[in-house]
């Protein structure tokens, strides 16, 4: 007993490492021989378990080896490789180009210092990412995340997930994403804005407007682009497109502000029509009430449904006389401050602290603060109490669990690859403006926008069947939006 249990411990430790035990040469002997024995059996059952593997489950092993601290990452991951099985596990052409291999590993990786001085001439250092993840359809493009929360796994769940994003818009787009641990609230103006200089300081010499175009994303709004704009000019003395989502004065695009949100309720109400529901009927609950949640309520609004809250990272406001949008813009687009102030407009509506979704009661869901905002209680609560769709507006904020209840309760459920893609659809739309020296009417933007958003919800429905996945929009986001980039990286060869 007490050999076999040395056996088994130094196995698990390490199956090659040679046997050290204190003992006589009989029983040392033994060890090594029934050791060996055991370390070819482990070492065989591990070899077969590897063999029987799929091509996508095994590429899905070595991401979490690999990447041991990345959960979020590790969760896109899984959740696109998953979907991706019937398309890349039946043709063995994809294998041999080792593409999924390459596409679950960012081109470039790019970590940085950024130094800067407060007010009160304090220096704070703060960490800067760009994770340019994939150039196979045009150059990289996706957000900049100033958050504490920013980290390495974050920026990579991010910019993987908008590799298939760009690609559903049908624009010549790639995938980044990148961003810093920086907080900017209760920073001063000049405070954002040395910031903000400082971390061009080191970005400029990575991007570009045929190589890079980062944009805004939480806490990076019109202010920081400016700000990120200016100081790029400055380094390089070039005005060119290099950021989307500039002012208006500068390069900007008419309706980039409002895309995001309203390409969200446009392929909303696109998907309830093809469902036999009408967007006019629906009792919606919204979450966050910064960019995207604004303009979702804003539109929603003016299609004629009726809109039931709102929160930030400290609370949240249910008003039953549907919410007043210009009062949140006020508070967070002019005065910045907590969304507790909607009382001061509406004391007849209600506040509570926590997540809106253990409280809200809805048909149609809008999550659009961030990423895992919806657990399963949370997801379950939803279903039983009668929501019938949930369209993201943020990136994942539905946990994989609280998915899986969607999906399973046939819940029609929107991916935010697909329909948050407005924002990021506009802002290629500014590109090809800034590229012509041109611009377009807000008119002509918002109706390419709305073209774009339901073009992807055609496009989701027409892989969705063509894999036999009828209405599991995570499969039909993913497959669609692989398929190109899987063209092209095939096209291009190993690069
Ligand atoms: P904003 O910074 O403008 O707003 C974020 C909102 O979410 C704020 O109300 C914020 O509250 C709230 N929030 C942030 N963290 C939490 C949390 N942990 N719990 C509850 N609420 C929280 O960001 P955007 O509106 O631009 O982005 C929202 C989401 O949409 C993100 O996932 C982003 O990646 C995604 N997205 C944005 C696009 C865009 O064009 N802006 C494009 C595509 C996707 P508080 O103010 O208290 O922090």
């Amino acid at each position: 007993m007490y050999i076999y249990s040395l056996i088994i411990d130094n196995v698990s430790r390490n199956c090659y490492n040679r046997v050290s035990v204190k003992g006589g040469a009989v029983v040392q002997s033994l060890i090594q021989i029934t050791d060996i024995t055991l370390c070819f059996f482990i070492k065989n059952i591990k070899t077969m378990e590897v063999l029987v593997m799929k091509y996508s489950e095994r590429v899905l092993e070595e991401l979490k080896k690999n990447n041991p601290y990345q959960p979020e990452f590790i969760q896109a991951a899984t959740e696109v490789l998953e979907s991706l099985s019937p398309v890349v596990d039946t043709d063995p052409r994809y294998e041999k180009a080792g593409l999924l291999e390459r596409l679950v590993e960012p081109e470039r990786t790019i970590m940085f210092r950024i130094p800067w001085v407060d007010d009160n001439g304090e220096v704070h250092v703060n960490r800067g990412y760009r994770v340019q993840f994939n150039s196979a359809i045009g150059p990289y493009k996706g957000g900049l995340r100033l958050h504490p929360s920013v980290n390495l796994s974050i920026i990579k769940f991010l910019g993987f997930e908008q590799i298939f994003k760009n690609s559903l818009t049908g624009l010549p787009i790639g995938g980044a994403k990148g961003g810093s641990d920086f907080d900017p609230k209760g920073k001063s103006d000049m405070e954002i804005m040395r910031f903000c200089q400082a971390f061009m300081n080191e970005l400029y010499k990575y991007v570009g407007a045929d190589e890079d175009v980062p944009a805004g994303d939480i806490g990076t709004g019109a202010r920081e682009v400016g700000y990120l704009y200016g100081q790029y000019k400055k380094l390089t003395n070039r005005s060119e497109g290099v950021l989307t989502g500039k002012g208006l004065s500068f390069g900007g695009s008419l309706a980039r502000t409002e895309a995001t949100g309203y390409g969200l309720v446009y392929i909303t109400e696109e998907l309830l029509k093809d469902h036999g529901k009408n967007i006019q009927d629906a009792r919606i609950a919204v979450s966050g009430s910064g960019n995207v949640a604004i303009y979702a309520i804003e539109k929603a609004e003016q299609l004629g449904a009726k809109v039931i809250s709102c929160s930030d990272s400290s609370g949240y406001i249910i008003d039953e006389n549907g919410i007043d949008v210009d009062a949140v813009k006020q508070i967070k687009e002019v005065e910045r401050k907590r969304i507790k102030e909607y009382l001061n407009y509406h004391p007849d509506a209600t506040y509570g602290e926590g997540s809106v979704w253990d409280n809200v009661i809805c048909d149609v869901a809008l999550p659009c603060a961030t990423q895992n905002e919806i657990n399963k209680v949370e997801a379950q609560r939803l279903a039983d109490s009668g929501c019938y769709a949930v369209c993201e507006g943020a990136n994942m904020p539905t946990n994989a669990e609280a998915t899986e209840v969607f999906l399973d309760r046939d819940i029609l459920f929107l991916p935010g690859k697909a329909s948050n893609a407005g924002g990021v659809a506009t802002s290629a739309l500014e590109m090809g403006q800034n590229s012509i020296r041109s611009s377009w009417t807000f008119d002509e933007v918002d109706a390419k926008l709305k073209g774009i958003m339901i073009n992807i919800y055609y496009h989701m429905k027409e892989a969705c069947e063509q894999f036999d996945a009828k209405d599991n929009f995570v499969a039909g986001a993913n497959i669609a939006g692989f398929m190109k980039v899987a063209d092209a990286m095939m096209a291009q060869g190993i690069v």
